[in-house]
């Protein structure tokens, strides 16, 4: 039915003793996206073919296959009784979270919309969660009536959370998101530790589960989220450990047994040069142990852990076409019809401190021995009035003319609905699952 996905090139080629002749790809476009057909493919198929398809360019195109292999290597990696959550934010094209739904244990929202489309992909509602640092009245009423689990990150949502259990019968399920007490160095994107907008302090949720117990609330457990986009498996590890430690700490004080134990995420994927891809063996090997620990210090509860990107990145491309080559003063500048206003993280401005390239090439392979540096140095810019709509600068790509497809890689995350779309007027990115 679909092409069998190419084995991961740069580990096999890392563990031979040889010398390869080249440097092994960092990026997995190669192992997803092979060329075929002499050009780069998705889901087998070409992405010319693909545009053809979509009607229009620019689009993003995601790979089903990429993501199925992707969550089944995370499983073989990881612990078989840990749960994993896709954090829909980093994704939530509907047909992308029903695809998800079937792969993965949970999905994670973060506001009431993301719950319509949770709830609309077939994800039951036990196995739905809901964080977000401002929940509206609103929102917090829909979660009670929906049924899900939700992360409690104020003593506001207290009270609110009660009045809407009254107001429907209906029991209103919480769990503690804990500002953890720990700090974490290495973590690409900080979102825990020190002063922060997300969850209770550690410090003061002992007096907001006692709040929960006289609410009446159903507590069934916490949330510890310290960061994302982490490449460094020590760091993931000690994270765990002491999100860990912490919820064995913070359980003394709850009004009922544990029952969910939500570790965070924060599983990087490279996107820059010089990035590697997180060795999963000691993060699998810790979470064993935790498993193993929790049978006595939480024996009520289910670990799990949440993931956006690291499921979805790396399985999508974002696709434009060249309008226009101008000659700047001696620098070639190729000019697409997509940048910025579809792909903010890609342009560099979606919290990179410097701005590094994303992984970018051509539709159209680059003949074999070629070597980068015999290609042509040339920036990508999209069609905005804005210096900051780029897209690759200073990038090597083999010559290209207007009418040829760019294809930038590591795409499948935090693209069209993380991008201003509006920003100037152009239409809206399409988006396909293949
Ligand atoms: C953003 C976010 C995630 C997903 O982060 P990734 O870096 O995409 O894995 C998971 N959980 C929470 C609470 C988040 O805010």
């Amino acid at each position: 039915m679909t092409e069998p996905i190419p084995q991961p090139a740069a580990e096999s080629a890392m563990k031979s003793a040889a010398k390869p002749a080249t440097k092994p790809p960092v990026h997995t476009e190669m192992r997803y996206f092979p060329d075929t057909a002499g050009e780069l493919t998705v889901g087998g198929q070409p992405v010319s073919r693909l545009a053809a398809r979509v009607g229009s360019t620019p689009f993003y195109a995601y790979d089903r296959q990429a993501m199925v292999a992707r969550v089944a290597e995370l499983r073989a990696a990881l612990p078989a009784a840990l749960r994993i959550s896709y954090a829909m934010k980093a994704n939530p094209m509907p047909a992308v979270v029903q695809h998800m739904a079937g792969l993965v244990d949970g999905l994670d929202v973060a506001s009431a919309g993301e719950l319509m489309v949770a709830l609309d992909a077939g994800m039951g509602p036990d196995h739905i969660s809901f964080a977000g640092p401002g929940k509206s009245d609103a929102e917090l009423k829909r979660a009670v009536a929906a049924g899900i689990l939700v992360n409690v990150e104020s003593f506001r949502e207290l009270p609110l959370l009660r009045a809407a259990s009254a107001e429907l019968g209906l029991p209103a399920r919480v769990a503690v998101r804990v500002n953890p007490d720990f700090d974490l160095k290495s973590s690409g994107m900080k979102m825990g530790g020190g002063p922060k907008q997300f969850g209770v302090d550690a410090e003061e949720v002992p007096r907001l589960l006692q709040a929960i117990g006289e609410a009446g609330l159903a507590f069934e457990g916490f949330h510890i989220y310290w960061g994302s986009q982490n490449l460094n498996p020590a760091a993931v590890v000690e994270a765990q450990q002491k999100s860990f430690e912490l919820a064995v700490r913070l359980a003394a004080h709850a009004p009922s047994p544990v029952r969910h134990l939500n570790l965070g995420g924060g599983f990087g994927i490279p996107y820059f040069p010089g990035d590697k891809h997180l060795e999963l063996a000691s993060i699998g090997a810790n979470l064993g142990e935790l498993i193993e620990r929790a049978r006595t210090e939480l024996p009520q509860a289910t670990l799990s852990i949440e993931l956006g990107r690291y499921l979805v990145g790396e399985s999508g491309v974002y696709v434009c076409r060249v309008l226009d080559r101008k000659v700047s003063r001696g620098h070639t500048y190729l000019v697409t019809d997509g940048g910025m206003h579809h792909h903010l993280a890609a342009s560099g401005n979606f919290g990179q401190v410097i701005r590094k390239n994303y992984p970018v090439r051509l539709a159209k392979p680059t003949p074999t021995g070629v070597e980068p540096s015999e290609l042509e140095p040339v920036s990508v810019v999209g069609p905005l009035c804005t210096p900051l709509d780029l897209l690759g600068d200073r990038c090597r790509l083999q010559h290209a003319e207007p009418g040829d497809l760019v294809v930038v890689f590591q795409s499948g995350a935090y693209g069209p609905s993380a991008s201003p779309q509006r920003f100037l007027g152009h239409p809206e990115v399409k988006e396909v699952l293949v």
